[in-house]
């Protein structure tokens, strides 16, 4: 019997509420359900209702907050096995995964709980008055963040717990003391439904305003312009693709108030395999990257879609490894249809440039997709543009370079990323003495002997990077800094002793 059936309404001031028309679910595997479509006039309800809840909501303990997202995590958990079943039927991801991720989530919201107990992110400075400095005194400054307001989050289809609807941005706007309208992403309505019905438990228990948090489903492009636009919302933190992503933020940066986007956005990861690393180990960095590219079916952000290695036998040997291991995977599930077409064109592309060379070509059909890999060289990477652009999905491009002048050409020639790789031994000191200061100009990440799947959720995590990897390069979307992105620094100045209480003491 199934655990749960979804009713398919939107989340609003803590009531559920119908529409009017309704959308089919597309699931992998298991039965479609029916979902309320959203619209702009119920995403300006839940944003009059998240505004009605801010200064309530801003105005809560650290502690009270810290036990709220603590009762979010122990909601979740008392629906583990019902947030799997429909959390696997919807995206096709394996249960292992979704236990996985479950973990994830309410580890983050545990973390961001921990987080505010200590204050640090509050960044709290004070500079002492001087009354008799000359020419002029100095006033008594204290200096601390606070909530920006009622924050907009768009969830990610490839992780539809850990970066969804109660996943990382949803914690750290929590945790900030930011109410937060979620646009539930329409590849995962039921998992968003049963993880809203967790978060409403939360604020029941914990006598949380009921504003505090939305859930508006999809099924209309309206919906999110609608949510990005509305004047009561102050930020926005996405996770998606970067067309979707680039047309939202300008959505904000073209509203009469200008709000900020947090955008993490696509990214290829790019890989340098140095010559000492390659001569002793190209076979066993072919093979782990093989795993990396197809794990999750290649639909990671961080999944590296480039390696960069010097011509000659031990490239010839890691293409090799990387294609034996390749053969081997077969065709995944991907999240929804049109992920799955959309890596069918770019395989297309690719097969029908000439600036590339197949190595390992497959088919995909239907919601399936099978690894692809191809190689090329720097003047080719470089003169054609799309080759740079994600393909999300289990494809690899290996550059061929000549030289160790022709690898630092390159990597200058990269965009933005959220991740780079230098894969070194001691042999390679200089060259990736070289290297690292111009990867970490243009990627939130650089990592060094593995591969960038995988990221860890801490206080020196950052998930983000220049542009088109995010389109906010001061920030990240893991780990707890990334509560700065929905705070704003005020300074107090010259307070008397009865306004100096609370954060500010
Ligand atoms: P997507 O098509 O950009 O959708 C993301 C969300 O934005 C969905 O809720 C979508 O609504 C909404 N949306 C997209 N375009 C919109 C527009 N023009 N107006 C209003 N709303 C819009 O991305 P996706 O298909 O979920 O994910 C696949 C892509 O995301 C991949 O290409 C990958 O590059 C990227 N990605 C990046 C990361 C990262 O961390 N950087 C992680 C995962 C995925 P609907 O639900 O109605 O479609």
């Amino acid at each position: 019997m199934a655990q749960f059936t979804p009713h398919g309404k939107h989340l609003i001031g803590g009531e559920w509420v119908a529409g009017e028309t309704t959308f089919a679910s597309s699931p992998a595997h298991g039965p479609a359900h029916d979902y309320a479509v959203g619209s702009p006039e119920l995403v300006a309800r839940a944003c009059e209702a998240a505004a009605a809840a801010f200064d309530a909501y801003a105005a809560t303990s650290r502690e009270a907050r810290a036990a709220f997202l603590e009762a979010i995590a122990d909601e979740i958990e008392a629906r583990a096995d019902a947030v799997t079943e429909i959390g696997t039927q919807e995206s096709g991801l394996p249960e292992a995964r979704l236990n996985g991720e479950r973990g994830r989530t309410t580890g983050q919201l545990q973390l961001f709980a921990e987080h505010i107990r200590k204050g640090d992110y509050l960044d709290r400075r004070t500079d002492k008055a001087l009354p008799d400095r000359q020419p002029a005194p100095r006033p008594e400054l204290r200096m601390m963040q606070i909530p920006v307001g009622p924050v907009a989050v768009f969830g990610a289809s490839n992780f539809p717990l850990a970066f969804s609807t109660a996943g990382g941005d949803t914690a750290a706007a929590l945790a900030a003391g930011c109410p937060v309208v979620v646009k539930g992403h329409s590849a995962h309505p039921g998992t968003g439904e049963i993880i809203a019905e967790a978060v409403k438990a939360a604020i029941e228990s914990t006598g949380m305003p009921k504003g505090v948090f939305a859930l508006i489903q999809g099924g209309d492009r309206k919906v999110g312009e609608a949510l990005v636009t509305d004047p009561r919302i102050k930020a926005v933190g996405f996770t998606g693709s970067l067309a979707g992503g680039r047309a939202l933020f300008d959505l904000c940066a073209a509203r009469p108030e200008p709000i900020p986007f947090f955008g993490e956005l696509g990214s290829v990861n790019p890989m340098f395999v140095l010559p000492a690393a390659a001569a002793a180990r190209a076979d066993e960095i072919g093979t782990g990257w093989a795993g990396s590219l197809t794990m999750g079916a290649g639909q990671f952000c961080t999944n590296p879609g480039i390696a960069v290695v010097t011509d000659g036998p031990d490239a010839d040997r890691l293409v090799a490894a990387a294609k034996a291991a390749l053969e081997k995977v077969g065709p995944q599930t991907m999240l929804t249809d049109g992920i799955a077409k959309a890596y069918r064109e770019g395989a297309d592309r690719m097969n029908r440039s000439n600036a590339v060379q197949p190595v390992l070509t497959t088919e995909s059909a239907a919601r399936n997709a099978s690894p692809n890999l191809y190689e090329t060289t720097t003047d080719a990477f470089l003169s054609e543009h799309q080759l740079g652009e994600e393909v999300f999905g289990p494809l690899g491009l290996v550059i061929r370079v000549k030289s160790a002048d022709e690898m630092e050409r390159l990597a200058r020639g990269f965009e933005g990323q959220l991740t780079a790789t230098l894969h070194t031994d001691a042999g390679d000191a200089e060259l990736a003495r070289r290297l690292l200061p111009i990867l970490a100009q243009k990627a939130g990440r650089v990592l060094a002997n593995g591969f960038p799947t995988g990221v860890e959720v801490a206080d020196a995590m950052v998930h983000g990077g220049p542009y088109p990897a995010s389109t906010n390069f001061g920030a990240t979307s893991v780990g707890t800094l990334s509560i700065r992105r929905f705070l704003r620094p005020v300074s107090f100045q010259n307070l008397p002793d009865y306004l100096i209480e609370g954060d500010l003491a």
